[in-house]
């Protein structure tokens, strides 16, 4: 199964015409988890060709208006589209007080969000993949996000197709890693399956320099990382608790990650792109710098 991800709004504090505030999406089967929700991510929806409905889940690093002021509009447009079911909100301390803030300011959002409060651990643990959270330094608190995809045992073809194994529950069990007994014959589970690796990407959105930035990151396919400064601006970075694209990339090579992609860009870099990505790919190679409606499959 595919993992897409859909780059909703790849700019910082201030949007400009080309990148609106942060907020990825990511498709993976039933499930569409959108990571933070800036200002008119809804509309970033209609333009992508996306449904909002869909959603599954929210994930938020933190608080920060670039990151959650399109939390209103959104669950009030999907209280007016009928939403039913269950939306998982995931965010740091302080997430259920604010969701409830937002409804004393705008009424009651007639949708079922289950709202959790995370900070370090598995917070998602389904049958076919996880999601796991740290907290990184910034000025609030806040988490970056690694969704992790499992290993998983796929039946080799060509032998069942061989000993002319029909479709039965002892497939079911050999993908369990369990052997089995066909026609008097002992099967092991070990000579009839591979294991198909699963997948890692790591959302670090907003974060100084971190070393949980590089634990959770460690051997991701993909670490979609914040680089709103350049290096020249490495004090301002530091004062506010961001990145620069040479920190950023630091971080992918510490953590052997494969690929690194870059968002949250400050406005003041709008025409600096080519700045950040070389900066970025004198440390680590495998950089790019992600814009509005990027689509990549994993
Ligand atoms: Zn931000
Ligand atoms: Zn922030």
């Amino acid at each position: 199964m595919k993992i897409e991800i859909t780059f909703l709004g790849t700019g910082s504090a201030i949007p400009t015409a080309k990148r609106n505030h942060t907020a990825i999406l990511i498709n993976y089967g039933a499930e569409n988890i959108l990571i933070d929700c800036g200002e008119g991510t809804q509309r970033q929806f209609k333009i992508a060709k996306l449904n909002p409905c869909k959603l599954t889940r929210i994930l938020l690093t933190h608080w920060h208006a670039d990151h959650a002021l399109g939390i209103p509009g959104l669950l009030k447009t999907l209280d007016m589209s009928d939403y039913s079911k269950t939306l998982y909100i995931y965010g740091p301390k302080g997430t259920k007080e604010k969701i409830r803030l937002l409804e004393k300011i705008y009424g009651k959002f007639r949708i079922n969000p289950e709202i959790h409060e995370v900070s370090s651990g598995i917070l998602i643990d389904e049958k076919e993949f996880l999601i796991e959270t740290k907290p990184v330094p910034h000025k609030m608190p806040t988490n970056a996000y690694a969704l992790i995809i499992k290993d998983k045992l796929r039946l080799r073809k060509d032998i069942l197709k061989k000993l002319k194994l029909p479709s039965s529950p002892l497939l079911g069990k050999l993908q369990q890693g369990k052997d089995v007994t066909f026609k008097g014959k002992k099967l092991k589970a070990k000579n009839m399956t591979y294991l198909q690796k699963g997948k890692k990407i790591t959302f670090v959105l907003d974060s100084a320099m971190s070393n949980n930035s590089i634990k959770l990151a460690k051997n991701s396919d993909i670490l979609i990382c914040e680089s709103s400064y350049s290096s020249k601006e490495e004090e301002k970075a530091r004062e506010y608790c961001h990145l620069t694209a040479k920190q950023a990339a630091t971080i992918a090579k510490k953590a052997k990650v494969k690929k690194l992609i870059l968002t949250h860009l400050s406005h003041k870099n709008e025409h600096n792109t080519k700045l950040i990505l070389d900066e970025a790919k004198k440390v680590f190679k495998a950089t790019h710098v992600a814009k509005d409606f990027d689509k990549i499959i994993v």
